[in-house]
């Protein structure tokens, strides 16, 4: 039996931000696997069976995806943006690693998408060109402890920061513990943004500073943005950006 495993990434809402090597492989899989919401936004031919879960337990949704590759299923397993930021293709190979040997052998590949803070960054202008990094708020999967501690360490590097999973319902404070302790590291003038629902219909982009932002302009839609020292607004225009070189 010949089975296969696709991990696609389907970018971060629109249709047309899904890439074409993306409809490839979903077009000739037999099944595919993901998140209810995820798997509303392509289209799955009548040929193809659909397996829709919530959006937790991913590992046991990579070894259900495993399963069926193994017995001879062409698996799609689809994931919003990309795949390998915060997403399934970890839980995927997670469950390769501990899973039987016999499934070290399968063929698997990754497709690349759009990622929520590539789409994040068109939008406003160009935020994202220079160092920067991506941290996710969630604490699901790491102590809280460590998300500040990255934090602190990122603010003194002087990153820009795209934060991943800023808030949810279970989760409804977080982000303004994060904003303190940005605080007591950043000047109180730096930029933030809150970048909801990209590229969906109820897109919503708010700017702020760090002095002035309010956690509750989040959801977990959002994408919150923190800016370096050198990221800033074009005077009359709508773009912010941070150039590509930093003053010695
Ligand atoms: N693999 C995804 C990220 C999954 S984590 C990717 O590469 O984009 C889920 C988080 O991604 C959300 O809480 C939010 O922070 C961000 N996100 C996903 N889609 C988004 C969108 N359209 N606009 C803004 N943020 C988005």
């Amino acid at each position: 039996m010949n089975g296969r495993l696709v991990i696609i990434g389907i970018g971060p809402g629109s249709a047309g931000l899904i890439t074409p090597d993306a409809h490839a492989a979903l077009a000739t899989a037999t099944d595919v696997i993901g998140y209810g919401p995820y798997l509303n936004r392509i289209a799955i031919g009548v040929h193809q069976t659909r397996h829709a879960s919530d959006n937790r337990e991913e590992i046991e949704r990579g070894r259900h995806a495993l399963a069926l590759c193994e017995s001879g299923r062409a698996v799609a397993v689809v994931s919003s943006g990309d795949a390998g930021v915060f997403a399934m293709a970890s839980a995927v190979f997670e469950a390769i690693e501990t899973g039987p040997e016999t499934w070290r052998t399968l063929n698997v590949s990754v497709i690349p998408g759009i990622s929520a803070m590539l789409a994040v960054s068109a939008k406003l202008g160009a935020p994202l060109g220079h160092d920067f990094c991506a941290i996710s708020l969630s604490d699901n999967l790491k102590p809280w402890s460590l998300v500040c501690h990255r934090l602190r360490l990122a603010a003194q590097a002087g990153f820009v920061m795209a934060l991943y999973n800023a808030r949810s319902r279970a989760r409804p404070d977080r982000l303004g513990e994060a904003f303190d302790i940005l605080r007591s590291e950043l000047p109180s003038d730096t930029l933030v943004v809150f970048a909801t629902a990209i590229s969906r219909p109820e897109e919503r982009v708010e700017i702020s500073t760090l002095a002035d932002a309010d956690q509750t302009l989040a959801d977990m839609r959002t994408l919150v943005l923190i800016g370096s020292a050198e990221t800033r607004r074009i005077r009359g225009t709508s773009f912010l950006y941070t150039p590509r070189s930093v003053p010695a």
